[in-house]
């Protein structure tokens, strides 16, 4: 028997659906393709169809038939996640008072906003009392978001972005990870400081806008359900079924900058690409947590992207769209410039074996914040003591310090380990991979087809799970941060 409560509630999904594509369209072209004087009126029609869409989950038959479904039962496996993100939802809204709702609305694009000029002025006191009222409220939000598993404050904001996880999973994998990072970062160096790197020269964009669609194709994403745009900053989207977009930016002085980038969307895109009709016609394509759509974008990017096997077909694509110093470039030449590894002071231009620290002290920096263990006046200063005691850097200015990403300032506390966990779910991932297929040797062929098949079969198939549940269900055993720890090894210090 279908359960009539999921069967009423259909029209309502679909509902969501159409507007959520809707938007998507919009919003895209307003980062892409609008001419300037539109803009406006296109936020209006964003603004417009959000309030209706946010309508649909304070209608009261909704909500009602929300609440139903969960009581009758018989629900499949994705309709009781997709039932208990609504009522997760609902009671949270029912907890809020709409006043207060709207005061922390208020606050926190006020803090955004306020974060923007600061950063332009490099001036970390201009954003802290609005910081501080900012960190106050969600230190309150906890209370409300809290499930009976949570231990701590910062519990209730991880679990929003990985379910289930809690600081103490985190804590468990981050720890041995920064402790190998931390130890091994002198002697990677010292390796790097030996190796043949050819010298970095400047490409025009239209030479690597050419060489961003076949590098697209080189990952086998589908062209014909998807664009390439560019953007000031590079993202993904997975506006509709058939419909997964990806954008870069050139710089013309380091074209890794946006081949990666490409990569990395590309990535994402491929993972939206691929989700099964099961997934759709449950409504939970999309469900899949942030760690595990990083997981795919870096497996693309680093696994993939930046592996021996492939720096051939790589190398052979700049030579066929940049030339110059490509001619001459050795495989090996090519392969050290792709992985070069520095102390750096921005996250987002981080290589792959520092990137983790760049993380896991902002997750400590928020876990301890939010947990009341650490107070807004301390951040910057503890800020600038763990980047000289994880990179061995000093921090010159608050721009390229605690000021550098806005996730903070717009509220977004429990986000970063995500990024960092993706890199240790796709090594568990590459492992079990190479098990079942040659990898190695179908990136040197630039066959990259039964990889994303693999993918999709065992991996994004069960994406929309929680993630413990996911990885267990994809590798056959829990996160396990040696994976990871051994491919650096592998990679950097043999
Ligand atoms: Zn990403």
């Amino acid at each position: 028997m279908p359960n009539k409560s999921m069967t009423k509630l259909e029209p309502y999904f679909e509902k969501r659906d159409r507007l959520r594509h809707l938007l998507g369209v919009i919003s895209f072209d307003v980062e892409t393709t609008a001419p300037e004087k539109s803009i406006e009126k296109e936020n209006d029609l964003l603004n417009f169809y959000s309030a209706e869409l946010a309508e649909i989950s304070q209608d009261k038959e909704f909500i009602r038939l929300v609440k139903a479904a969960k009581e009758e039962g018989g629900l499949n496996d994705a309709e009781a996640l997709l039932i208990d993100d609504l009522l997760f939802d609902i009671s949270y809204m029912e907890k809020l008072p709409i006043e207060k709702f709207m005061e922390w609305n208020l606050a926190m694009s006020k803090c955004t906003e306020v974060w923007k000029k600061a950063k332009n002025a490099s001036d970390w006191s201009m954003v802290e009392p609005y910081f501080k009222k900012l960190v106050e409220i969600k230190r309150e939000e906890s209370e409300l978001l809290r499930l009976p598993f949570h231990k701590t404050k910062y519990d209730a904001f991880l679990s929003q972005y990985e379910k289930g996880q809690t600081q103490e999973d985190v804590d468990r994998v981050f720890e041995p990870l920064k402790k190998f990072l931390i130890e091994n970062l002198p002697e990677v160096l010292k390796r790097q400081s030996k190796l043949e790197m050819p010298p970095l020269l400047p490409h025009d964009k239209d030479s690597q806008a050419h060489l961003s669609i076949d590098l697209l194709k080189a990952i086998d994403y589908d062209l014909t359900r998807g664009v390439l745009r560019e953007t000031e900053h590079p993202f993904s989207d997975s506006i509709a079924r058939d419909d997964c977009r990806v954008t870069t930016h050139y710089y013309e002085d380091d074209w890794r900058s946006s081949m990666y980038s490409v990569i990395h969307e590309g990535g994402h895109a491929i993972q939206f690409q691929c989700w099964p009709d099961y997934q759709f016609e449950n409504h939970v394509n999309g469900r899949a947590s942030a760690a595990l759509c990083e997981t795919h974008s870096r497996f693309y990017e680093n696994l993939l992207g930046r592996s021996k096997a492939f720096a051939p077909v790589l190398l052979d694509l700049c030579k066929k769209n940049l030339g110059g110093e490509f001619e001459s470039m050795s495989v090996d030449g090519f392969y050290n410039l792709v992985n070069q590894v520095t102390r750096s002071l921005v996250r987002t231009e981080a290589d792959e074996y520092t990137y983790c620290l760049h993380i896991i002290l902002r997750y400590e920096l928020e876990r301890d914040l939010i947990n009341g263990k650490l107070e807004v006046e301390d951040l910057p200063s503890a800020w600038n003591k763990k980047y000289k005691e994880y990179l061995g850097i000093d921090v010159p200015d608050d721009a390229h310090g605690i000021l550098q990403d806005v996730h903070w300032y717009g509220g977004g506390f429990g986000y970063f380990p995500s990024y960092a966990l993706g890199n240790l779910y796709g090594t568990q991932i590459l492992a079990k991979m190479k098990k079942e297929i040659d990898v190695d040797s179908l990136l040197e062929k630039g066959d990259t087809k039964p990889i994303k098949e693999w993918l999709a079969k065992n991996d994004f198939a069960y994406d929309y799970l929680n993630p413990n549940d996911w990885i267990k269900k994809v590798v056959g055993q829990e996160m396990d941060p040696s994976y990871f720890i051994e491919y650096l090894r592998e990679k950097f210090l043999k």
